[in-house]
C-alpha cells in the first residue's frame, strides 16, 4: 500500500486514506490543530499545564501540543501525579520523565502520599476517589503556579462513553463538563481537551509513528470498558457518529450556574462545606489519625 499523499510506502490509515509515517504525523497534528482552532481552545500567550499520565493518550496530547505551541503561541509545561498504585505509578512516572525530557517540556510532579494516603488504600469506588484527587491537585497546582489552562488527554471515546454512562444514570449536568474548552472562574482554572475529536486508535498510531515511549499496561483499578465498546459499536454501524455527537455537544449551551462556596478546611471551591478532596484525606490519610 502506498501513501495517498506522497507515494511512499504506507504506514497506516488515517480517516479513510493510507499515509506514510511522515504524512500520518502531519495529518494527525493537522486534525488536532483544527480542533484547537474550531473550539478556540487556546488563546495567544496562555500558559497551558498538560496532565501527563504516561499512557498513549496523554503522551499523544503532550507531543501534539509541543509541536503546535510555537505556531499557536502558547506556553507549555507538564504535570504528573504519583497516585500510589502498585508498580504502575512508578512505571508511569519513569515514562513521563522520559517523554518530557525527549520533548524538552518541564515536568512538575506531585505525590498523593504527601497527603497521607495512596490510591491503593482506597477499597471502594477507587476511580471516583482517584478522579477527585486528580481534579483537585491539577487545579490547585495550576492556579498556584499561574497557569491559564489545564489540558487533559481525554479522547473522543472517553468523552462519549462518559456521556452515555451519565445519561444512563440521569446525571445530565455532566455533559457541560465534557466540552472541549471550559472557562475558568473564581479559583477554578479553565480546562481544554485538545484530543476531543481524536480516537484512541489514532492516538496510539501517532505515538508509534513518533516513536515515543508510553505505558501500555492498564491501571490495575481500571473499570470495565463496556461503555467504550458501545461507542465503538455505534461508530461501526453509524460511521461519523462520534464526530457528529461531539460537535453537537460542543455547540449546546446551558445557562445553569453552579452554586459554589469555599471548603472550610482548604479554601478550594466546593459545593458543600468541606470539599470531597478533604473528605477523602480525612477518610484515608494515615496522617489525619
Ligand atoms: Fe485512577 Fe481509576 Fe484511572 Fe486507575 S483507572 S488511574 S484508579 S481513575
Amino acid at each position: 500500500m502506498m501513501c495517498s499523499s506522497c507515494g511512499k510506502r504506507a504506514f497506516e490509515k488515517f480517516r479513510g486514506r493510507y499515509y506514510c509515517r511522515e504524512c500520518f504525523i502531519r495529518k494527525y497534528e493537522g486534525a488536532v490543530e483544527s480542533a484547537i482552532r474550531r473550539y478556540r481552545m487556546v488563546k495567544k500567550n496562555e500558559r497551558v499545564l498538560a496532565a501527563l499520565s504516561g499512557g498513549k493518550d496523554s503522551v499523544a496530547m503532550l507531543m501534539s501540543l509541543k509541536s503546535l505551541s510555537r505556531k499557536l503561541n502558547f506556553e507549555l509545561e507538564a504535570f504528573f501525579i504519583h497516585l500510589g498504585i502498585e508498580d504502575y505509578s512508578d512505571k508511569s512516572l519513569a515514562v513521563s520523565q522520559k517523554v518530557s525530557s525527549i520533548l524538552d517540556v518541564e515536568l512538575n510532579v506531585v505525590r498523593i502520599e504527601d497527603y497521607g494516603f495512596r490510591i491503593d488504600d482506597v477499597k471502594r469506588k477507587t476511580c471516583s476517589v482517584c478522579g477527585n484527587v486528580k481534579r483537585y491537585l491539577f487545579n490547585r497546582f495550576a492556579r498556584e503556579n499561574r497557569f491559564d489552562l489545564i489540558a487533559t488527554g481525554h479522547c473522543a471515546e472517553d468523552i462519549l462513553a462518559n456521556l452515555l454512562k451519565n445519561m444512563y444514570s440521569g446525571n445530565l449536568g455532566w455533559s457541560e463538563k465534557q466540552k472541549p474548552r471550559i472557562e475558568g472562574y473564581d479559583r477554578m482554572v479553565g480546562r481544554i481537551r485538545p484530543l476531543y475529536e481524536m480516537s484512541e486508535r489514532e492516538n496510539l498510531l501517532y505515538v508509534l509513528a513518533r516513536e515515543l515511549p508510553f505505558v501500555s499496561e492498564e491501571c490495575p483499578h481500571a473499570p470495565s470498558t463496556m461503555w467504550k465498546e458501545i461507542v465503538y459499536d455505534i461508530e461501526k454501524r453509524v460511521p461519523g457518529y462520534r464526530v457528529s455527537v461531539l460537535r453537537n455537544l460542543a455547540r449546546e449551551r446551558r445557562d445553569e450556574k453552579t452554586e459554589y462556596r469555599y471548603c472550610k478546611k482548604c479554601g478550594e471551591i466546593t459545593t458543600s462545606s468541606i470539599c470531597q478532596f478533604c473528605r477523602n484525606v480525612m477518610k484515608y490519610s494515615k496522617k489525619s489519625g
